[in-house]
């Protein structure tokens, strides 16, 4: 019976896992419409000071407000808007939202950057570097508030195309940061190469290493963790680049991404990503 018990909940697993497949379908399906009924928002999460805890810029991060399932996180949508292609132009759509966000801001004399998230497909699309140029004109905000975070992957096989786009923005007086740093396979001779301005350690960097299998023999040395993560920040500032925690959900955290010399954190800690109104009323609270 256990073998009619394991076939039965291999066929269960089958069908939740065509259930997901046919959401995931129905979800792609309708994006283009959700593009065009303006369902796409950005939420805004604070990016701080570690020196003196104030809110120097803001991420945003994409949100569906989907009519029948609420509101969707990226994580459960950007992919496959990447998939389809959509992503072109809802990315394009975004950066002009997030761009008309911060030039408000810098109106109202709020000097926050604003992060926005750049895929790999997006970065391969010629029309970048133009669309780019064009929203910055259309929106007034100056070209240094604006700061384009793309994968590490992205940079992992670094063609010519890549390496001129971001060349081209550079140019434009933008600015790039590595997103989730520490994950991917960091090429260092491309780090180096890059005209980047930050790095952001992946969230898994402020956690505890995770230790695999038994506890090893006295003879094998662990590292330390404070060590280990002082350096690879310590790596980031000899290329010249601020470094960024993500992921810091406690006080402590904050604490050892400081005391490791991080410049900037980000995380629940600190806030989590709102709309642009909450964000006006804290940094309001903080300038008096
Ligand atoms: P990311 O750029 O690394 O963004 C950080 C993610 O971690 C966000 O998830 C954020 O809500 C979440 N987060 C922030 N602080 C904490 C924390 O303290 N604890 C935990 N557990 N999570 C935290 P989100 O909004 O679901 O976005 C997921 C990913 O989707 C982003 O990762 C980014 O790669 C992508 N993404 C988001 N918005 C856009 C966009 O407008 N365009 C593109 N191309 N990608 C986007
Ligand atoms: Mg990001
Ligand atoms: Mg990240
Ligand atoms: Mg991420």
């Amino acid at each position: 019976w256990a073998k009619a018990d394991g076939k039965a909940r291999w066929m269960l697993f089958a069908h939740e896992r065509s259930a997901a497949d046919a959401e995931r379908y129905r979800l792609s399906a309708a994006m283009p419409a959700a593009l065009r009924h303006g369902e796409f928002t950005l939420a805004y999460q604070p990016l701080v000071d570690l020196r003196d805890g104030h809110i120097a810029g803001v991420e945003a991060l994409a949100r569906w407000h989907h009519p029948r399932l609420g509101v969707l996180g990226a994580g459960q949508f950007i992919e496959l808007a990447e998939h389809t292609g959509l992503i072109v132009p809802l990315g394009r759509r975004l950066l002009e939202q997030a761009c008309r966000q911060a030039s408000a801001w810098q109106q109202d004399g709020y000097g926050l950057y604003v992060n926005v998230n750049i895929a790999v497909r997006q970065l391969h699309q010629t029309g970048l570097v133009a669309s780019v140029a064009q929203i910055l004109d259309r929106t007034g905000l100056a070209p240094y508030r604006l700061q384009l975070e793309v994968t590490e992957h992205a940079v992992i096989e670094l063609t010519d195309q890549i390496r001129a786009t971001l060349a081209a923005l550079v140019e434009l007086g933008v600015r790039i940061v590595i997103d989730d740093f520490g994950t991917g396979y960091a090429n260092l001779a491309n780090l180096r190469a890059l005209p980047l301005r930050g790095l952001k350690l992946d969230a898994s960097f402020a956690r505890p290493a995770p230790r695999i299998g038994k506890p090893p023999p006295p003879a094998v040395r662990r590292p330390d963790d404070a060590a280990f993560l002082a350096t690879v920040v310590a790596l980031g500032h000899t290329l010249g680049l601020t470094v960024t925690a993500e992921g810091i959900e406690t006080a402590s955290q904050a604490r050892r991404m400081r005391a490791a010399g991080c410049d900037t954190g980000q995380g629940w800690y600190f806030g989590r990503p709102v709309p642009p109104g909450d964000i006006t009323r804290r940094v309001a609270g903080q300038r008096r």
